[in-house]
């Protein structure tokens, strides 16, 4: 078909022109976004190890503030040449900060270790010099020659001089610091932890939110195994960062979808009206042809009539007949048309009142009995005598079971039977037309209910229509508050339903009474 082709076509050319850009722009900008998420990431690991550094550094030299102010008066009298009794109770006077003064002579400073922080050397213990758990830590004492003649300290706990001091040393010696960069706002965006060489946190100041871009840097000198551990808070840059990114590939993931959803609506509404439009001009030349076709033969018999050109009487009344039969064709027609009229222009206002469906299947059938008896259809049909009644309009109910009689009787091929049957189910009225007709495949089922829709199966080349009948019937029961089934099977034939809700909700079992009518 035309259409189809055409949609494939408009299909592959959306997809090509609008999809496919936006997607790819789309994915462009997931990528850019990535990039960037990744330069600050990797921009804050760097900020984070040269950070941890600085609080490596900031310590050492705490360490060394408080050796200098304690040392003073010990190397004071050293190097005026005191005894070592005076020195090391100079050292005394002075050992509040730290767990125990000693001073070793030169001699045994052989197995000690030397650390230079800011130019001034630094006397560690490590391994053999240490108590349990403690590190000696001092500074070389002189003589007056300004010989070295031992070093004078103490024993500190590593682990308690930097839980206590971690607070001073981010919060203040740190930010003090001028020549750090990124300055004192960015580290009040980090947080600072300790470690201790089991892998224990023994300190820190600020919670940290991510461990991604958290970097560690070891102690040294007399902190020697302690770690200490910089990671981003929740105000950090890099957190802020990773919020935007998921905020922004949410927004772009929700852009493509819509814009995605939008060229498949408008592609299917674009095709969909092209459909309706070609539709509608297979409408206007089947009503054409719709029309003439019963007028011409109308003319013909009323011709025939007048002019007496028949031989018997009998043949004079099939003239008549047909003169009948084809005036309620046309008249079908035109309600069909009006009706269509109508409802497209929201115009059709149905008078709803109680209707009793069994005068309705009646009437109907009185109308098409003359039909079927002369095309040689078996009537079957099963309607009880009494039916709880509906809320309706009849005149729109009997154009209903009108038009599936019409279809009934035009898809059936040689075995000409139409069953019409009447009932209850649950709270609801059912009546049906069936037939042994062409039958519709699966596919079809629903889009025959659409307007101006007629297979292109079967029978439907030689069998009149409009394609309005069902498009009707759907609209009007919908209109009822009900529903129109339809079970068929290809070459088997059809049978539609339609449900009606009872005007007072749920009814009784009613008796059926069954009528049988061969023709
Ligand atoms: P029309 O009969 O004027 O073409 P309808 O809206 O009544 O239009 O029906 C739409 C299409 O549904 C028909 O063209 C036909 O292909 C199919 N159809 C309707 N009723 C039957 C039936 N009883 N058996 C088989 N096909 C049917």
């Amino acid at each position: 078909m035309a259409i189809s082709r055409f949609s494939r076509r408009a299909l592959s050319v959306i997809v090509l022109g609008v999809a496919v850009p936006a997607l790819l722009l789309a994915a462009v900008g997931v990528f850019l976004t990535l990039r960037i998420a990744r330069a600050i990431e990797n921009e804050t690991i760097r900020y984070n190890t040269y950070l941890a550094q600085q609080v490596a550094e900031a310590f050492e030299q705490e360490l060394m503030a408080h050796m200098r102010r304690g040392i003073g008066p010990a190397e004071n009298a050293a190097r005026m040449g005191a005894g070592l009794p005076e020195v090391v109770r100079a050292l005394e006077s002075e050992a509040a900060e730290f767990e125990g003064t000693h001073f070793v002579p030169l001699e045994e400073l052989d197995g000690y270790s030397l650390l230079i922080v800011e130019a001034l050397p630094l006397v560690y213990a490590p391994g053999a010099g240490a108590r349990k758990d403690q590190y000696f830590a001092g500074l070389l004492l002189r003589d007056p020659d300004g010989q070295v003649i031992g070093a004078g300290g103490w024993w500190i706990d590593a682990r308690k001089f930097l839980s206590a001091h971690l607070d001073p040393v981010v919060q203040e010696r740190l930010p003090g610091n001028p020549r750090l960069y990124g300055g004192f706002e960015s580290t009040r965006k980090l947080s600072v932890a300790l470690y201790a060489p089991d892998g224990a946190e023994i300190g820190r100041v600020r919670t940290p939110v991510t461990q991604r871009t958290a970097r560690s840097e070891p102690l040294a000198g007399p902190f020697e195994n302690y770690s200490v551990r910089v990671s981003p808070t929740s105000s950090g840059s890099v957190v802020w960062t990773g919020r935007f990114v998921t905020i922004e590939i949410a927004f772009i993931v929700l852009m493509s979808l819509v814009i995605l959803a939008a060229t498949v609506f408008g592609l299917r509404y674009t095709v969909r009206q092209l459909e309706l439009a070609q539709l509608k001009s297979g409408f206007v030349s089947n009503v054409t042809h719709e029309l003439k076709t019963p007028i011409a033969l109308i003319r013909l018999a009323v011709e025939t009539l007048e002019m007496r050109r028949y031989s018997t009487p009998e043949e004079g009344e099939r003239f008549i007949h047909a003169i009948g039969r084809e005036t309620l064709r046309l008249s079908q027609l035109v309600d069909n048309i009006l009706d269509f009229a109508r409802l497209e222009a929201g115009q059709r206002v149905f008078r709803f009142e109680s209707v009793d469906l069994v005068q309705v299947v009646r009437e109907a059938l009185e109308s098409f009995r003359p039909r079927l008896e002369h095309q040689g259809f078996e009537l079957i049909v099963e309607i009880p005598d009494q039916l709880p009644p509906v809320s309706g309009d009849p005149t729109a109910l009997t154009h209903c079971v009108l038009n599936l009689l019409d279809n009934a009787i035009k898809y059936s091929r040689t075995r000409r039977e139409v069953r019409v049957a009447a009932g209850t189910r649950g709270s609801f009225v059912t009546v049906s037309v069936g037939d042994k007709g062409i039958g519709i495949s699966p596919g079809d089922q629903k889009s025959i209910f659409e307007k101006f829709v007629r297979l292109e199966t079967g029978l439907v080349h030689d069998v009149k229509g409009a394609g309005l009948g069902l498009s009707l019937v759907d609209q009007i029961i919908r209109a009822h508050g009900g529903r129109v089934e339809v079970e068929s099977v290809p070459g088997e034939g059809s049978t539609f339903t339609l449900v009606l809700p009872a005007a007072g909700g749920m009814v009784s079992e009613h008796m059926e009474t069954r009528e049988r009518t061969a023709s």
